[in-house]
């Protein structure tokens, strides 16, 4: 009994250990990932990203200028961020918002050089 009175005492004197989330939210740690970033600018369409991706979930088309990836198929393994050449691909720490309605795709449309005619 009075082991758990000084329990009871401790803890109305100290801080909780827990936080009101989503009120008070955690900065995430270093080097989580949580999502895959493109600085799509930078993406020269090679798409050695799509032919290292253990998910398949990277889609590039040089043709229509297309880089697409799957959120719901990624596994965040962050191998094609390690691989692509410009480094334009990075891992956002924090993590995706739950959604209602399951996007199946980002499409980012790439601007690159034009044809010469
Ligand atoms: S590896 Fe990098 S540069 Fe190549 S297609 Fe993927 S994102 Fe673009
Ligand atoms: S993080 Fe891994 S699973 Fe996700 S797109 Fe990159 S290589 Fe594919």
């Amino acid at each position: 009994m009075l082991d758990m009175t000084a329990t009871i005492i401790r803890n109305f004197l100290t801080k909780p250990h827990t936080r009101l989330y989503p009120i008070t939210v955690r900065e995430p740690f270093e080097n989580v990932r949580g999502n895959l970033d493109i600085e799509i600018e930078e993406c020269i369409l090679c798409g050695i990203c799509s032919k290292k991706c253990p998910s398949q979930c990277i889609t590039v088309s040089k043709e229509e200028k297309v880089w697409t990836v799957d959120p719901f198929a990624c596994v965040y393994c962050a191998i094609c961020v390690e691989n692509c050449p410009t480094h334009c691909l990075s891992m956002d720490k924090h993590h995706r918002k739950p959604v209602k309605v399951k996007e199946m795709n980002r499409q980012v449309q790439v601007k690159g050089p034009e044809k010469k005619k």
